[in-house]
């Protein structure tokens, strides 16, 4: 019998598939990162169950779906009495370590459990010179944050008991906004970068969430996001009166004229000849300071992939990379995640098991972050518990899939009209082909607001036809067999994992799963 394989799991925060170079997108480097797909295999159809941060982990950690382990929003830290993934193994006979990012909460309550070295960044945490809450006690750390959590995990490798199978989570806090690159990596990519076709979408033919939602580069992004800073006096795009009062605060929308926007860092001062030229310069500031900060997750993985060879561990650990959620890049005009559209959607998924993954390999299968907490079960031979709303995706990864694997992937996002992004409540399935969206809105009413009058709308995309995204042919006559079918795949899969919007209001579920 194989000796409990090591599980090295590293995760980037709100790293688009799209800004990794196996994907084939070509708009940036990630050599170490491709060695993984090069070594092992890539998947193309990975989802999360809600496309935010706090979420997702936890999903992740529970393999639980977020109206049963309650974390339904980034304000529902996690409680830290469930049951997860890292006390199995530990309880297996694994040694478990957490460092980078935790964003499940903070205290007693809410800290990680499970690890037997834990060593995080307190909320979104810093680019530079960090705090970090390691054990219990909270420090600085000089330096740059993703660095110092490479750091931190090759210590905790070297320290460790080497006659036990270590699972160590790598949590990056890049490529998070405000996206600060390393002063080495300031200068990269001086080319422009493809803007995406959709830059300028219209919004037309869908449900009105798209229209409404302030994630555009265009008018909601931050210029202090982008490292900018205005002469004294000037106004800040994407400073809005909230919440009562929603609306689209542009300064002098159609002129730009007397617009200058100066580097926080160089003092190089810019100018506009209109607001199109303004929009593209803050794709492409966005874009830069994006991929910059990716490239030292890049050299990261690069550093933890040679300490595996380099002591001869390579073939005994399982190595995965993802992003607790996809992110816009400029499709539809948009930053950010949240919403059920693909590049949001979609979780970038790379994983190097040199015992029972064909290098090259690439697979079109459903996956989804319920699904991380019984693989790494399943790969450590230790009993996937049931209250584990996933299934082991390793059949998939050796190429030994069953005939009735998973069809479909199912998102619900609670956070109906935050303020800040005023993204609407929906949920959906999507398949091989087709994503079916209900927009219910409502679900997240801060005092003081108004919310829930808006129009509960249906969304259908034909993502064969459509990949973009455009036309929602719900309502088409050619497409109502679809529907028909798509509606009842959504209401059986709601049924089985137990989710019930109707009858669940503002803020979140109480965790349901039993402490242990
Ligand atoms: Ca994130």
């Amino acid at each position: 019998m194989l000796r409990q394989p090591n599980i090295l799991f590293i995760m980037a925060d709100d790293h688009a598939s799209k800004a990794i170079g196996c994907y084939g997108h070509g708009i940036n480097d990630t050599p170490n990162l491709d060695r993984i797909a090069a070594e092992g295999m890539r998947l193309n159809h990975c989802y999360v169950t809600n496309s935010i941060c706090t979420p997702s982990r936890a999903a992740i950690l529970t393999g639980t779906y977020n109206h049963v382990n309650g974390v339904t929003t980034l304000e529902t830290p996690i409680d830290n009495r469930l049951p997860n993934v890292a006390k199995h193994l530990r309880a297996g006979g694994y040694q478990t370590a957490i460092i980078g990012k935790w964003h499940l909460g903070e205290g007693k309550r809410h800290e990680p459990t499970g690890f037997d070295f834990w060593s995080v960044l307190p909320g979104q945490g810093e680019y530079f010179d960090p705090y970090m809450i390691e054990m219990g006690s909270e420090m600085e750390v000089r330096g740059y944050a993703t660095d110092i959590i490479t750091d931190k995990c090759l210590d905790w490798l070297g320290e460790r008991d080497a006659d036990k199978p270590f699972f160590l989570m790598c949590h990056h806090k890049a490529p998070h906004r405000e996206w600060e690159p390393h002063s080495k990596n300031r200068d990269l990519y001086q080319d422009d970068v493809v803007v995406p076709e959709t830059f300028d979408d219209d919004y037309k033919n869908r449900a009105k969430a798209a229209k409404e939602a302030k994630m555009r580069i265009r008018d909601d992004m931050k210029y202090s996001d982008l490292g900018l800073v205005q002469p004294e006096g000037g106004s800040e795009v994407g400073e809005r009166i909230m919440p009562n009062n929603i609306q689209r605060k542009v300064p002098n929308p159609a002129d730009v004229s007397g617009l200058r926007l100066i580097d926080k860092d160089t003092g190089e001062v810019f100018t506009f000849a209109d607001q199109d030229e303004l929009a593209r310069f803050k794709y492409q500031r966005y874009l830069k300071r994006y991929l910059r900060t990716i490239a030292s997750i890049d050299e990261s993985v690069g550093r933890l992939l040679n300490y595996l060879d380099e002591n001869g561990l390579a073939d005994d650990t399982i190595v995965i990379y993802t992003s607790d959620q996809g992110f816009f890049l400029g499709e539809h005009g948009w930053f950010d995640k949240r919403f059920m559209y693909e590049e949001s959607f979609q979780m970038p998924f790379l994983i190097r098991y040199p015992n029972s993954v064909e290098p090259g390999t690439v697979c079109d299968d459903m996956a989804c972050n319920v699904d991380f907490a019984p693989t790494f079960l399943d790969y450590a031979g230790l009993t996937i518990p049931s209250y584990m709303q996933g299934q082991s995706l390793r059949p998939l990864f050796s190429g030994a899939k069953p005939g009735d694997w998973q069809q479909y992937a199912y998102h619900r996002y609670w956070m109906h009209r935050d303020p800040n992004h005023n993204a609407y409540a929906h949920y959906g399935l999507r398949d091989a082909r087709y994503k079916l969206i209900y927009w219910y809105n409502e679900g997240y009413d801060l005092p003081g607001t108004n919310h829930g009058g808006e129009d509960r709308e249906w969304e259908l995309f034909d993502c064969e036809k459509d990949p973009l995204e455009l036309f929602n042919v719900y309502s088409n006559p050619d497409y109502q067999n679809v529907v028909l079918q798509m509606t009842q795949a959504l209401e059986a899969k709601m049924a089985e994992i137990g989710d019930d919007p109707e009858h669940q209001r503002s803020g979140g579920a109480s965790p349901s799963v039993v402490a242990v």
